[in-house]
């Protein structure tokens, strides 16, 4: 019989995990099946507890219960700890939570041809986007990493567990970046995180971690003659990596980003 996974969040309907999951296990002949778990915003531990003693293997878990997740779960990864927070559920004698989504993201800038050693960041947003990504950064070898956030006092909450790793307001930016990643959610609803246009026009690459849409961000980012991407090949990534959790296998991602991005 498959073994059962799923991605649980409040919106989930959207999710293209099960099609990426799919992909991955026809390729690599592995019996699953992936469904979608849309949990009540209060509701996670009952959702999650419910999947696991119907026989669930696993759970990728979305917004907005990462942290809800990372509270849940008996054995922690490095990087979820790093994070605090967890996207990536294995249910076995203990539950063990990981965070995948820095080793997606620094995947796909690599996939991109950004080499990010000796390179300075922009980091936008301390959510939990951000805190999955800054570990990964981090150990990529990156010269300088700095953390602006909207509310700046998340940002330097973030940035002291690191070392090395800065906090800011976005006017007082500097304009020195190599890459300049947003991580916050404003593209979501139309808007741009406030990255200053001398700090965007001097970027090799600005990438937002929002996909299936051009967001603000992007826009700005490309009338300014800056190379631009969307998070969908980190999507993968992160995809990729807890496919790798799970099963012990790892998929090649690109046919399934060159599939997705044709859809
Ligand atoms: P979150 O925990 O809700 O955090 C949202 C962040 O966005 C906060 O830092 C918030 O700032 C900032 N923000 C929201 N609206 C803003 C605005 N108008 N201007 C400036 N800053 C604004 O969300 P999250 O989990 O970090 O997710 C963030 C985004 O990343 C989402 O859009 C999600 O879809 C995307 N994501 C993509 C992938 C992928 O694989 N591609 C993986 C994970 C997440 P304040 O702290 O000031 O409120």
């Amino acid at each position: 019989m498959s073994e059962r996974y799923a991605v649980i969040g409040q919106p989930v309907a959207h999710s293209k995990s099960p099609w990426i999951h799919a992909q991955f296990a026809r390729a690599t002949r592995q019996d699953i099946d992936y469904g979608l778990i849309e949990a009540p915003a209060d509701g996670f531990t009952g959702a999650a507890d419910e999947f696991r003693t119907a026989g669930g293997k696993g759970l990728n878990v979305t917004l907005p219960f990462k942290e809800d997740a990372y509270q849940y779960c008996a054995q922690l990864s490095a990087r979820a700890r790093d994070a605090r927070a967890v996207n990536t559920i294995r249910f076995g004698t203990e539950t063990f939570g990981d965070n995948t989504d820095g080793v997606g993201l620094v995947r796909d800038l690599a996939n991109l041809g950004a080499d990010l050693r000796g390179s300075r960041v922009l980091l936008m947003g301390a959510g939990g986007a951000a805190r999955g990504v800054v570990g990964a950064l981090v150990e990529a070898g990156v010269a300088g990493l700095t953390i602006a956030n909207r509310t700046e006092s998340k940002a330097r909450a973030v940035a002291t567990r690191f070392r090395g790793v800065s906090a800011s307001g976005y006017e007082a930016l500097e304009p020195h970046f190599d890459f300049v990643i947003n991580a916050t959610s404003a593209g979501l609803a139309g808007a741009s995180p406030g990255v200053p246009p001398d700090v965007l026009a001097r970027a090799k690459l600005a990438y937002d971690m929002v996909y299936g849409r051009d967001t603000p961000f992007l826009a700005a980012a490309r009338a300014a003659g800056v190379k631009t991407c969307d998070g969908l090949g980190m999507l993968v990534e992160q995809a990729a990596e807890s496919f790798f959790v799970w099963r012990g296998v790892r998929p090649d991602t690109a046919a399934v980003l060159q599939e997705l991005r044709g859809r």
